[in-house]
């Protein structure tokens, strides 16, 4: 069984076990670059349309001409269908401005095994903390070069966060603004249930537009839930009937302490997560629907 495929964009399948990258990259130097994180899944990257918009989108945030769709989209299936179908696969897409010394842009596919710890937090949860992010909702229009919104390749703060979290005994963050309202986790986007009404932040607070959350909410809005955008405080995460962080890996993840309180479990959590699964490999397959 591979352990990783590696295709670059034209369509090249590299070894993955052989160094790749200039000492002088940009993304190696900077973190200057962006990038998506897509479930593969029976041999195909799962909601692939969101994750090119979205690596469109951030390309765009820092003036890095391009990117080309069509080029993208042939490489994923490369690099997809090396993968197989036998097991799920984390496939990255990386773009970053290139060398330093000049030249190209660098972008490439990689596909590697989805992580036990993945699998333990779709099956059993995880707790989560909540931790400051040391800004106002305000910033990502007061600020746009903080590039709030958009999936950069400067995760050092993220890591940092999830790191600390576990130093105190958690498994994962959620971030609040300096006002005190909900914004997201370091690697995925919070939804809070209540009944049949789905609440997430809404991204102009400075935070990531989620791939699997915006999936979840057109499949949810089909099985007759509400799902808005709107502010949340902490205590609306502690009374809610499921609390979750959602990704595109780690599909649904329920938390079920936070802040070291036990949270009830009210809504059916076997049902939400089949909502994830299906809107996963049912929402952005095809290029007209997004
Ligand atoms: N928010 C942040 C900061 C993320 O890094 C991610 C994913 O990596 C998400 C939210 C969830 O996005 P998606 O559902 O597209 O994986």
């Amino acid at each position: 069984m591979l352990d990783r495929v590696l295709v670059t964009l034209d369509g090249k399948v590299h070894d993955a076990e052989r160094p790749f990258l200039y000492a002088d990259d940009l993304a190696a130097l900077r973190g200057d670059g962006v990038f998506e994180t897509v479930l593969v899944r029976a041999g195909r990257a799962c909601a692939i349309e969101l994750h090119l918009g979205r690596l469109k989108f951030s390309a765009e945030a820092i003036e890095l001409p391009g990117p080309d769709l069509g080029v993208w989209r042939s490489a994923v299936e490369r690099a997809a269908a090396e993968w197989g179908a036998e097991q799920e696969g984390m496939m990255r897409l990386v773009l970053s401005r290139g060398r330093e010394s000049g030249g190209p842009q660098t972008g490439y596919v990689l596909v590697g095994p989805v992580t036990d710890r993945v699998v333990a937090a779709r099956r059993d949860g995880i707790s989560a903390m909540t931790l400051t992010r040391g800004h106002s909702i305000e910033l990502g229009q007061s600020a746009p070069w903080q590039l709030l919104g958009a999936k950069t390749l400067s995760y050092a703060t993220n890591m940092a966060a999830q790191r600390f979290a576990e130093r105190c005994g958690a498994d994962d963050v959620i971030f609040i603004s300096s006002e005190g309202r909900v914004l997201e986790g370091p690697t995925a986007t919070v939804v809070m249930v209540k009944g049949k009404r789905m609440v997430t932040p809404p991204p102009k607070f400075g935070i990531l537009s989620g791939t699997t959350q915006r999936a979840l909410f057109e499949v949810a809005g089909m099985s007759g839930y509400d799902c808005a955008y709107a502010p949340l405080f902490p205590a609306d995460l502690i009374t809610a009937d499921g609390l979750w962080l959602v990704s595109s890996v780690r599909l649904a993840a329920r938390v079920h302490t936070l802040d070291g309180l036990t949270l009830p479990v009210v809504a059916d959590g076997a049902e939400f997560a089949a909502l994830v699964d299906r809107a996963v490999v049912e929402v952005g397959r095809s290029r007209n629907e997004v």
